[in-house]
């Protein structure tokens, strides 16, 4: 079947719905069966492709339109310029993290020109850690999660930017073990995105996210508040004198978080809010 036939094909499963990008989406689908760019597609419409890929092509075009997202249908998702590998059982990055990624690097550079070492906590694919130490030259990181398919994602995508000597991918337990991490030194930074969706609010998610995307990585308890009760109070254990913590959040738990970042006598406490005007990042500096 022709190219432009089979992306028709496509367009006429997926119909219209929010979230759903039906010219893209196909486009995007056919491009990681054939291996090629989108724009190949865009430019051999007449190009004859094989039995074989037309059936791929409808089963993952089928799946996308019971509402699978993208990422992990392609095993893929850019994340700060780079392509991760992303599968099933594990968050996909979002953009919206970018914002902390970004504030981070901006503090790298203005100070820390010697080596700097970075703590991530709830490494989900590892995106955090691993475009941090993949930009940061001189950065060490350890890249933590308790999840055993976060972990295999995390240490492919350390292999994917060859940051092996990098970047330190090890299990641990935030919620129950926070105080005994196997961390041999005390860090300059401690970055998290983790779980903080108020358990209600879960079912009121788009579909992608509340049907496909790991629970485990959204549900931050009762008031979406659970792991930062956690971490903030053992931050101090493993961030060095004047080290930062820096923290992903919800549209609207910055007024929360100020206060657990005081009653922490946590300095210079701030929130970035995001395009939108919504709380996004937190941050802090240790005494
Ligand atoms: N930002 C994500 C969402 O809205 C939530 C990520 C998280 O809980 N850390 O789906």
């Amino acid at each position: 079947m022709e190219i432009k036939k089979l992306l028709e094909l496509g367009l006429n499963i997926l119909g219209e719905r929010e979230y759903l990008n039906g010219p893209l989406d196909v486009i995007l689908i056919l491009s990681y069966l054939l291996d090629v760019d989108k724009s190949y597609i865009y430019t051999h419409g007449d190009r004859q492709v094989s039995e074989k890929i037309v059936d791929k092509f409808l089963e993952l075009t089928q799946k996308r339109k019971a509402g699978w997202p993208m990422a992990y249908l392609i095993n893929e998702k850019e994340f700060y310029g780079l392509n991760f590998y992303i599968e099933e059982g594990v968050l996909i990055p979002r953009p919206d993290t970018e914002i902390l990624v970004d504030y981070i690097l901006n503090e790298a550079i203005k100070n820390y020109q010697g080596s700097i070492s970075i703590l991530d906590l709830g490494s989900g694919s590892g995106c955090i850690g691993i475009a941090l130490a993949y930009y940061i030259k001189n950065a060490k990181v350890y890249s933590i999660d308790i999840d055993d398919k976060a972990l295999e994602v995390t240490r492919k995508n350390v292999e994917r930017f060859h940051l092996q000597d990098r970047v330190i991918v090890m299990r641990g337990n935030i919620l129950e073990e926070i105080n005994s991490l196997q961390i041999d030194e005390k860090v300059d930074i401690i970055v998290s995105n983790p779980p903080y969706i108020p358990k209600k609010d879960i079912e009121q998610l788009q579909i992608e996210v509340k049907c496909f995307e790991p629970r485990r990585a959204l549900d931050g308890g009762i008031d979406g508040l659970d792991f930062y009760k956690k971490i903030i109070p053992a931050s101090k254990k493993y961030l060095k004198s004047g080290g930062m913590l820096i923290f992903e959040i919800g549209y609207d738990q910055g007024d929360s978080l100020v206060e657990l970042f005081e009653s922490e006598n946590y300095e210079n406490i701030n929130v970035i809010k995001d395009l939108q005007g919504l709380d996004r990042v937190i941050f802090g500096t240790l005494p």
